[in-house]
């Protein structure tokens, strides 16, 4: 088939090389341009494209099968893969830069893969059916429409079904660093670095590539005061009030490579293939990734859940052949069961998180939202082994439920995760930084 694929950022290229390696010809479309020759890759349209990344265990898995001369060159460049217990990949540290500038070359590298620069403006129709897209005012016609367009883009937006969910209620600050020559990594407390959570707040100090990092603090963007951590100086200055996250940021361990990068409105979002009757809305056109399902970055799902979808809908392809309506049908079922579940538990797990950031207390009258049962099994080990497979994201969050009661049991006898050692307030601290 002819295939086009609008939107170049980890789905789109996923697919396009799975999709070429089957013989179809893809033109995969994006309006940003690609890095440039030399200097920085200012990415347009992807607002985290420089924040903090870490990608899961299955990305690895997922790379392996369908891309493993991205996963050496990446491997190449310097990322690296922490392994479990049980050597399998907890994690693939690295930045988003380093992977999509990488995954570029190996897609566009790819016979059969034709990587077009251009801004898709809306789709083209035979009747109801979409036939190609107008890029730039120009038609191309397709056998088949992929929209990989991420989470936020428009040129489809009369025509898709309308997405669920809502704001999840977290603001992100981020800024990258770079360990100066010889220096080891500072103490991390997970494989992807130092994971701290507080009473409302969380702080992230996520290892990349090539000796790289960032830290990361989320809070729920309510206290005005706390938008001045997009200044460095008021960045840095609640940084080292963290103890196990000052000395990442000493002058003699390391140098910041980014300014401080606020991020910008984070949602849970889901958007199946049908319209309300339950009838494909866009015969011809099938969307996925981010254009599916969007979930709050805290855990880090964004980009397995992307291109898992992508995986899967390559197969369904293989599978229907010609028949794209009834591939839609097939891979709209298989995303109700294997992804929404996902931006379900997010909701859940994120409107909870904002109430005990507000001064809420474990609520027991309600099924615990999964960061909660994850957290029970610092003390319970029959917690922490079942919930295990869902951590890494082998296993769907209803199977959850099986150590739900015990992990039940462990709050009603009055245990609570401690906070990190740090502010207590962090707008008190960013107000005291900014006058300082
Ligand atoms: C702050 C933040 C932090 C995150 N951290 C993580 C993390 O740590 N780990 C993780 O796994 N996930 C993370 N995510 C989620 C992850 O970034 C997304 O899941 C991922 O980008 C989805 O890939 P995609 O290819 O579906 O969409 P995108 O990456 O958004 O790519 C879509 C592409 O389509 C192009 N496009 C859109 N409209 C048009 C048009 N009309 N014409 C031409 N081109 C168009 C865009 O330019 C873009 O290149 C984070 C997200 C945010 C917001």
């Amino acid at each position: 088939m002819q295939i086009v694929i609008v939107g170049a950022g980890p789905t789109g290229l996923y697919l396009a090389t799975t999709l070429a390696r089957r013989g179809h010809r893809v033109a995969v479309i994006d309006r940003d341009p690609g890095p440039p020759r030399s200097g920085p890759w200012r990415r347009r349209g992807v607002m985290q494209f420089e924040h903090a990344h870490t990608f899961r265990g299955p990305v690895v898995d997922l790379l392996r099968k369908d891309m493993p001369e991205l996963l050496d060159r990446l491997l190449a460049t310097g990322a690296s893969i922490p392994v479990t217990p049980d050597s399998r990949p907890a994690a693939l540290l690295c930045r988003r830069s380093t992977f999509e500038t990488t995954m570029r070359a190996v897609a566009a590298g790819r016979p059969g893969v034709d990587v077009v620069t251009g801004h898709v403006d809306r789709t083209v129709h035979d009747g109801a059916r979409v036939r190609g897209v107008y890029v730039d005012r120009r038609r191309v016609t397709a056998d088949l429409v992929l929209d990989a367009s991420g989470r936020a883009s428009r040129f489809s937006a009369e025509i898709r079904p309308r997405a669920i969910g809502e704001p999840c209620g977290v603001a992100y600050v981020t800024r990258q660093y770079r360990l100066r020559p010889g220096t080891d990594d500072p103490p991390t407390n997970s494989p992807i670095g130092l994971s701290l959570s507080f009473a409302r707040y969380f702080a992230v100090a996520f290892l990349h590539d090539a000796g790289t990092f960032s830290i990361t603090i989320a809070h729920d963007g309510r206290d005005p005061r706390v938008r001045d951590l997009r200044h460095a100086h008021v960045f840095d200055s609640v940084v080292r009030r963290i103890p196990r996250l000052r000395q990442w940021i000493d002058v003699a361990v390391s140098e910041p490579t980014t300014p401080v990068l606020p991020g910008g409105r984070l949602h849970n979002g889901y958007r199946g293939q049908c319209d309300q009757r339950g009838a494909l809305a866009t015969p011809g056109m099938i969307s996925v990734g981010d254009a599916v399902c969007t979930t709050t970055p805290l855990a880090g799902r964004g980009v397995t859940l992307a291109l898992a979808q992508a995986s899967r809908l390559t197969a369904i392809i293989d599978d229907h052949g010609a028949d794209v309506d009834s591939a839609a049908r097939e891979f709209d079922a298989w995303c109700a069961s294997a992804i929404r579940p996902w931006f379900d538990d997010h909701r859940h797990a994120d409107a909870d998180r904002l109430r005990r950031w507000a001064g809420g207390d474990v609520d027991l009258t309600r099924t615990l939202p999964s960061d909660l049962i994850v957290a029970a099994g610092a003390v319970d080990d029959r917690v922490r082994r079942g919930a295990e497979p869902y951590a890494r994201m082998d296993a769907l969050p209803d199977t959850l439920a099986a150590v739900e009661p015990l992990a039940r049991g462990v709050y009603a006898s009055g245990w609570r995760p401690a906070a990190a050692e740090g502010p207590v307030d962090l707008g008190e601290v960013c107000d005291a930084s900014a006058a300082a």
